[in-house]
């Protein structure tokens, strides 16, 4: 299975920066799957630039139902018809922020994967959960939750809330430890993603590491020669 390299522009980008699509969907490597999830307005003119080449374009979250009196949301086959092919759910901004709770996180991304999308399912613990010992406890219990039935297009992204946007990340033992806990309970079929902190000087070290099948790389990703920098630190399977 190719490596899964994952941008979140979160609320970051105008139409200027449809420029970085384009240069990233140009140069995407070869055998590493590529994609970013640029705000909800420029996803049908991302999806444009990308066309012809293997970068995906995605969302950042999804409602639940598939339409109604929702103001301000957007459903699953709103994003597919965007062109879209990618969700994140549950990112744990999200979590905190919009109060998103394992039973929300469940119900959307039961929704992406009916409406054809690949639903990247998020999980992490705090700071004061992994002082606490409680990192593995914390996870397992965010993926009963919120993983929807295993299929080739769920994701899960592994993010100490901790690591996220502030240049620190957990040791590689630690990174590992958490992606065996989690190979344990998805099998081998779901992809398991790191996310926190992610940039080209350690992305290569990250990723080589045992069950890490991808990035999900925040403010790494809002630059094309950034992100590309991460996708062609990725290994190559076998
Ligand atoms: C994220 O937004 O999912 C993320 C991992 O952010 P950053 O890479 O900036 O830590």
């Amino acid at each position: 299975m190719n490596m899964l390299i994952i941008g979140n522009w979160k609320m970051h980008g105008l139409a200027a920066a449809l420029s970085e699509v384009a240069t990233v969907a140009a140069n995407v490597p070869p055998a590493v799957d590529l994609a970013i999830c640029p705000p909800f307005t420029l996803i049908e003119r991302a999806v444009r630039a990308a066309a012809g080449s293997r970068l995906a374009i995605g969302g950042q979250d999804v409602h639940a139902a598939p339409h109604g009196a929702h103001t301000g949301d957007i459903s699953a086959a709103m994003l597919a018809d965007a062109g879209a092919s990618l969700v994140i759910i549950g990112h744990s901004e999200r979590r905190a922020d919009c109060g998103e709770t394992d039973a929300i996180v469940l119900a959307k991304a039961r929704a992406a994967v009916a409406a054809g999308l690949t639903a990247i399912v998020c999980v992490g613990e705090t700071e004061a959960q992994r002082d606490a010992g409680d990192a593995e406890t914390v996870v397992a219990a965010q993926l009963a939750g919120s993983l929807p039935e295993h299929t080739d297009r769920v994701v899960v992204a592994y993010e100490p809330v901790w690591a996220i946007g502030t240049g620190r990340t957990p040791t590689l033992a630690d990174v590992a430890a958490m992606h065996a806990m989690i190979r344990g309970t998805v099998g081998p079929a779901v992809r398991i993603l790191y996310g926190g902190s992610v940039k080209p000087d350690n992305a290569a070290a990250l990723l080589s590491l045992p069950n890490v099948d991808g990035a999900l790389v925040g403010g790494a990703s809002l630059t094309a020669a950034s992100l590309l920098a991460i996708a062609a630190a990725a290994p190559v399977a076998d």
